[in-house]
């Protein structure tokens, strides 16, 4: 069989691998609360704080959707036609169009002309934010974390293309399979150090102070089966007066994380609510199942890439002989970019459930409804989301249930529980 035959079999593979995954770990079957029970949770919502939440997503649509569009049509300008080719040749040529430099810096110099394009909107965002009073840091710590997001992306996208043209070097015909497993373990490599090494970059990590709300937090995780060496504060508030809690990291590297903004706004009982959903993640190992997808669309993606990368229409139009050159490299970041949009929705579904399923979690283990109901309440009112968000920009995009869904499931659980 010849290597392309055999990319064939693997991709096949990989999606079956896949969907297998997805439909043993991913809880499909949680219907949502009733509609009704939604509204009903709607209308005891007070009318002021829905309205200023709608106001404030409906700021950020233009610019949010203008910047998707945006970075879409330059992503296919550089791939689908010689525009990009000729950049990473560009900037290769002061070092005599060496693969290396041509691979690494032609391919971080694609990857910041994606980014600069889309710059003044999330400028624009920034002000947004600003002008609803939740950002805290101003123009300056905006623009600290944009340039040190530009170095990590720098660093994580230098080791990867060097590694992927080291690779396609060495293997000429075989690439897509040394590729494929290692994009995957690139993957689960971040998974274990993003928590270590990439977060603190943003915000310092401080354990929990000693008292009464840490001890009923670890000894709720103790009930719970998951043992938790600690809680850690994020500084959250340095940027944000958003509040959120979340739960990252794999085996020696797994940390649940609550904002110290969530700590000042919300009350001992409530962030009680918001740990015992995140404890929900950490037991039904949400983020290694997270990681495993990731890994196995990864792989997949490195094999199609592969495959589609030898039809001569695409290559005719980047203005290349073949995808293992550097300077096909736009074209490879163009496919990705398409193949990111389409599997938007689905991933967020997916997101959506697994989200589900730890709130579920989370009522179980405190069996304190009013308690998640208020929780979810201030989340809202708080962040300034959108109680019940248009349809196609949840089904597009949310990545959680909507806040009148998750209060008519804490309603759903009083109901049953008798409470
Ligand atoms: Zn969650």
């Amino acid at each position: 069989m010849t290597p392309r035959g055999w990319a064939l079999l693997t991709l096949a593979g990989l999606t079956i691998a896949l969907v297998v995954v997805a439909a043993l770990f991913i809880p499909w079957h949680r219907p949502p609360a009733p509609r009704a029970d939604q509204l009903a949770a709607l209308r005891d919502l007070p009318a002021e704080q829905v309205a200023k939440g709608r106001e404030f997503r409906a700021a950020l649509r233009p610019g949010g959707y203008t910047a998707l569009a945006v970075g879409l049509l330059v992503a296919l300008a550089l791939g689908l036609t010689p525009l990009g080719s000729r950049l990473v040749e560009l900037v290769g040529r002061p070092f005599g169009g060496h693969w290396a430099a041509q691979a690494v810096l032609g391919g971080l110099a694609v990857m910041l002309v994606a980014d600069l394009v889309t710059l003044p909107f999330a400028a624009w965002r920034q002000s947004v934010l600003t002008r609803y009073g939740l950002s805290t840091n101003g123009w300056s710590g905006w623009a600290v974390d944009l340039l040190k997001s530009y170095a990590v992306s720098a660093v994580i996208g230098a080791v990867a293309l060097v590694g992927f043209y080291a690779v396609i070097r060495f293997a000429p015909r075989w690439w897509w399979a040394f590729g494929a497993a290692g994009a995957a373990l690139l993957v689960v490599l971040l998974s274990f150090v993003l928590p270590v090494l990439v977060e603190p970059v943003f915000n310092k990590f401080t354990p929990m102070e000693q008292g009464p709300l840490r001890a009923e937090l670890m000894s709720m995780a103790a009930r719970d089966g998951v043992p938790v060496r600690d809680v850690l504060v994020a500084d959250a508030s340095r940027r944000t007066r958003a509040v959120n809690a979340y739960v990252s990291g794999l085996g020696p590297t797994r940390r649940v994380v609550v904002y110290d903004t969530l700590l000042r706004e919300a009350t001992p009982a409530e962030v009680t609510a918001v740990v015992a959903h995140e404890l929900g993640h950490a037991k039904d190992s949400d983020v290694t199942v997270g990681t495993l997808t990731g890994a196995l669309g990864a792989a997949a993606a490195v094999v199609a890439l592969y495959l589609l990368g030898s039809w001569a229409p695409l290559l005719r139009l980047a203005g290349v002989d073949s995808v293992a050159q550097p300077r096909a490299f736009p074209l490879l970041l163009a496919l990705v970019t398409v193949a990111g949009l389409v599997a938007a929705p689905v991933q967020a579904l997916m997101s959506r459930r697994v989200e589900a399923r730890a709130d579920a979690h989370a009522l179980a283990l405190t069996r304190d409804p009013q308690a998640f109901e208020s929780m979810q309440r201030r989340l809202g009112s708080v962040n300034l989301g959108d109680p019940d968000p248009p349809r196609w920009e949840y089904l597009y995009s949310a990545s959680h249930p909507s806040t009148v869904e998750r209060m008519a499931a804490a309603r759903a659980y009083a109901r049953e529980a008798g409470r």
